[in-house]
């Protein structure tokens, strides 16, 4: 197999001069305070890091997904663990507008986007529809020739405080007179609307983020604010989607890594019956494990990217990186808690905070059940069970 990892270390030297300015103890105040990691969006965005998948034309740097990977990885192990995150979804919301705005909405968006200056909340997953996202309620009516009106109810929002936009997925045709996965469309709303009720949830970890539930009602939206093509939202995002499965496996990697890195010192150090802990096998094993484990997932995830980077199919490559890197990051988070012992437990030794963070990939962007359904129908042709 042709695989061309194009593991130049061009993005990796530079986001590791942004990443190395905000150390241990910046985002162990971060999650304490439980607030938004400006300076780092900031620094992010001063060095056209949010550029990576955007055209040069729109001030972009134009590179692939190996490298926004790469990137995301080596800002997850020093030392945003899961921090990372924000710069993958800003880089990959980028990639929703390049592929599929229209051309005065990619000259208004993308340069901001680019350049850090917006955010985008993506407004999919509703309380009752759950993983089933072709059963979503929300609905958009045409009201006028060129205007929709929007209601219903979505959850989980990632930053709905803090976004400019909403990327509101509502259906427009109903399921019977088209097929499940078409007659959803996208709509870029603004997120100040009056029309727009947000309230905050409080979850277990990823403190660096607020998660709100957001009421719709009769929002108008203007069809120039559809993303894509009307009814075919599924058909649009789906490779993005399938983009972000890879580039989250790199933020946990990166987690892993960091976590491993705070369990081996710990090891190192600490003496307990007259010895370094890190001496003895039972010590060093469950961690030699863990580095295994993260490297394959690794691999996994370049091999997803790079058929991604050649416009090859890489969807079942998506599935195995993300089930993967979060089987392995939680081995890794867990194990590296357990040398710890119970320091691993306090919140100023951050492990802890790895720990809670990780466990949310088992979950998020798509559970660990549904990923696995996917897989045996794809790779070994089992019949589809959901
Ligand atoms: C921290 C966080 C941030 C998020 N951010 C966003 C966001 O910004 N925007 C957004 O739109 N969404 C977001 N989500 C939503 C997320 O992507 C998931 O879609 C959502 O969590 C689905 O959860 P649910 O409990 O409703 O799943 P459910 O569908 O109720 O599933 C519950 C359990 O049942 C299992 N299950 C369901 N059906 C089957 C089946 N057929 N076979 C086997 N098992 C099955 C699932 O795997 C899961 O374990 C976020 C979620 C979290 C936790």
């Amino acid at each position: 197999m042709d695989l061309d990892f194009n593991l130049d270390d061009w993005i990796t030297k530079k986001m590791n001069g942004v990443s190395r300015k905000f150390d241990d103890a910046y985002w162990r105040e971060i999650s304490r305070s439980r607030k938004f990691p400006d300076k780092y969006w900031d620094a992010l965005a001063g060095e056209g890091l949010f550029g990576v998948l955007i055209e040069n034309k729109y001030g972009g740097i134009e590179r692939g997904l190996v490298d926004l990977c790469l990137a995301t990885k080596e800002s997850a192990e020093h030392y945003a663990g899961l921090g990372s995150y924000l710069y993958l979804s800003g880089s990959l919301v980028s990639k929703i507008f390049s592929e599929n705005a229209t051309p005065e909405m990619k000259e208004d968006l993308l340069p901001k986007l680019a350049r850090g200056q917006l955010k985008i909340s993506i407004a999919l997953t509703e309380e009752e529809s759950g993983q089933e996202v072709s059963a979503i309620q929300t609905k958009a009516t045409k009201c006028a020739k060129e205007e929709f009106v929007i209601s219903g109810s979505k959850t989980f929002v990632n930053n709905a405080d803090l976004a400019d936009y909403l990327l509101i997925f509502a259906r427009t045709k109903v399921i019977g007179s088209v097929k499940k996965t078409s007659g959803l469309t996208m709509f870029l709303a603004e997120a100040d609307s009056k029309a727009i009720k947000k309230k905050k949830l409080e979850k277990l970890g990823m403190d660096f983020v607020n998660n709100f539930s957001v009421k719709i009602s009769d929002l108008r939206v203007s069809s120039s604010r559809i993303v894509g093509v009307e009814d075919e939202a599924w058909h649009n995002i789906v490779k993005i989607f399938n983009m972000d499965r890879v580039a989250t496996s790199a933020s946990l990697t990166g987690t892993g890594r960091l976590a491993l890195s705070h369990a081996s010192k710990w090891a190192k150090d600490r003496k307990v019956f007259g010895k370094s802990i890190g001496a003895n096998q039972g010590i060093q094993f469950p961690l030699a494990d863990a580095i295994a484990q993260i490297e394959i997932a690794e691999a996994m995830m370049l091999k997803a990217a790079s058929l991604a980077d050649q416009g090859k199919t890489f969807a079942n490559e998506a599935n195995y990186a993300l089930l993967e890197s979060s089987g392995a990051s939680q081995v890794a988070t867990d194990r590296a808690l357990q040398t710890l012992g119970g320091h691993g437990y306090y919140r100023d030794y951050d492990v802890e905070r790895y720990w809670r963070d990780v466990r949310v990939y088992k979950l998020h962007p798509i559970s660990e059940e549904m990923l696995l359904a996917s897989i045996a129908e794809r790779s070994l042709g089992l019949p589809r069970s959901y």
